[in-house]
């Protein structure tokens, strides 16, 4: 086994193939990663630089635009690839807002299981973790409804997960399905590693991730995030890189990121 000596494994985690979850732990700071996550974290950000910047990014737009959708009214989340938790997680940012507010989180990954499970446990306020995979929406519709009420508008969130299916899996596809279940009103956020931004950079993070996870992960252009809003209002100011969207008016600018961050509502 891959792992530093004094680390406890917990039951059932296999830590010697390096997980998505686990890597983007660790170019956020957190630690909940192993030694293989961090040697494939290490080798992409050495060929990508940006790649920490983009992340810390990425996070900063969850929040901002979960706030946005609070504001407008949204009072309930479907937040897809969960992550493991960090300082702003997804009910702790609508619930500053609405207290009500409820959220279902979703994925596939052992370990952000294990953390949800834990960080739920103390939690009053209406969320819920479900363990599936983003392709299985037949699922997620299901058993989401137990908490989320579908007659009203719903805030999807598929930050920075719809790169961890391929195009054979219809992601375009599956946004479609998981949209069409919601109402009028709800909204959608994606945010996306792009190919189209930093090229170089970001193509050899694409190929060094997909080698060292053993699956494929595909960075998308600009009009291929745009596409996942097919049928909806893309708003304001369209999909662009994830620091410029909406950025709170005190926030110097950050560093540019590869990643970009769009949001829409369904009429
Ligand atoms: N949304 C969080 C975490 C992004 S990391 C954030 O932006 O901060 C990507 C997450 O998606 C990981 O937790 C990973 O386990 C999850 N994930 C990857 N592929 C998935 C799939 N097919 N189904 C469900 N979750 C998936």
């Amino acid at each position: 086994m891959i792992g530093d000596e004094d680390e406890i494994v917990p039951q059932g985690i296999d830590v010697t193939t390096p997980h998505i979850a686990r890597i983007y732990d660790y170019w956020l700071g957190g630690k909940d990663n192993y030694a293989a996550d961090r040697a494939a974290a290490e080798r992409v950000m050495a060929a990508t630089p940006t790649i920490k910047p983009g992340v810390t990014a990425n996070r900063a737009f969850l929040s901002r635009v979960v706030r946005f959708m609070a504001g407008e009214g949204v009072t309930q989340f479907l937040d897809i690839g969960t992550g493991i938790p960090t300082a702003d997680n997804t009910h702790l940012v609508a619930q500053a807002v609405n207290p009500a507010s409820r959220v279902v989180y979703v994925d596939n990954d052992p370990i952000v299981l294990n953390h949800a499970r834990a960080l739920l446990a103390g939690v009053t306020a209406p969320t819920a973790f479900i363990d599936a995979d983003i392709r299985d929406t037949d699922r997620i519709l299901e058993e989401a409804a137990g908490l989320l009420d579908f007659d009203r508008p719903v805030g999807l969130l598929l930050i920075a997960i719809l790169h961890c299916v391929p195009d054979d899996d219809d992601p375009r596809g599956i946004v479609r399905t998981l949209m069409d279940a919601l109402a009028p009103g709800s909204f959608l956020a994606v945010t996306h590693p792009g190919i189209d931004q930093l090229p170089e950079q970001m193509s050899a993070a694409e190929k060094t991730l997909t080698k060292a996870m053993g699956y494929r992960v595909t960075f998308r252009t600009r009009d291929g995030v745009g596409g996942f809003f097919a049928g909806l209002d893309l708003l304001p100011p369209g999909v662009v890189p994830v620091q410029d969207w909406r950025p709170d008016p005190d926030t110097p600018p950050s560093a540019i990121t590869g990643m970009w961050g769009a949001a829409g509502r369904k009429p």
